[in-house]
């Protein structure tokens, strides 16, 4: 089996970086979160952290250019290329989405997981977590450029038969349980034994 190569869609406070954990766990794939990728350049007060943080902060998006310049480095590492990757927070808008299929050339995306969860409840979640980036005008923003933006793109991947929707409410566990048979299924291995499937 070759290496795989996952997307994971959801709202923000949807559970993507729990069940990414879970995913890359599971199935050997290296997890690439841009929102992490961002936030540690924050941390470290890059010239990207800087640029990033205002952006962030008012719940806006970094520009396309910089994000794909981003994820294309990124995709190109070795370990990557090895064990395949679970991309989470990205592609985010139409133009990052053609740029990942252009990025990503022969290594073909063999899913899309849409992490579903209601409005109302990744509000609550997201005001209980109180990141900085956590007030309700970023919320509110955050949440209406994912409808505008992000959502037509699972069209895409729905079209190409490629997307897999996972009831996201309930525990981290019973969610996982979900996504792990969906990519069982994927897979085709026995979930029974469930065994990974990435590098094999
Ligand atoms: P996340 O942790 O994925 O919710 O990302 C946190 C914040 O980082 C977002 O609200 C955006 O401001 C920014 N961000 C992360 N990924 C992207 C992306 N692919 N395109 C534009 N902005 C992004």
């Amino acid at each position: 089996m070759s290496p795989l190569h996952l997307v994971i869609f959801g709202r923000q406070g949807a559970g993507k970086g729990t069940q990414s954990a879970h995913i890359v766990d599971a199935f050997g794939c290296v997890h690439v979160s841009t929102g992490d990728m961002l936030r540690a350049a924050i941390a470290d007060e890059t010239e990207l952290g800087l640029a990033a943080k205002a952006i962030m902060d008012a719940g806006g998006l970094v520009d396309d250019d910089t994000m794909i310049g981003i994820v294309s480095e990124r995709l190109s590492a070795d370990d990557i290329v090895a064990n395949g990757v679970l991309l989470d927070g990205f592609p985010r808008t139409p133009a990052q989405a053609e740029e990942l299929v252009a990025i990503l050339g022969d290594r073909s995306i063999d899913a899309a997981i849409n992490l579903e969860v209601p409005i109302e409840e990744v509000t609550e979640r997201m005001l209980a977590r109180g990141r900085d980036d956590d007030t309700p005008e970023s919320i509110a923003k955050r949440l209406e450029l994912y409808e505008s933006q992000t959502r037509p793109l699972l069209d895409w991947f729905d079209e190409r038969g490629l997307l897999m929707t996972v009831d996201g409410l309930g525990n981290e566990d019973d969610v996982f349980g979900r996504v792990r048979s969906a990519l069982d299924a994927l897979n085709g291995t026995d979930p029974q034994v469930g065994s990974g499937g990435c590098g094999e």
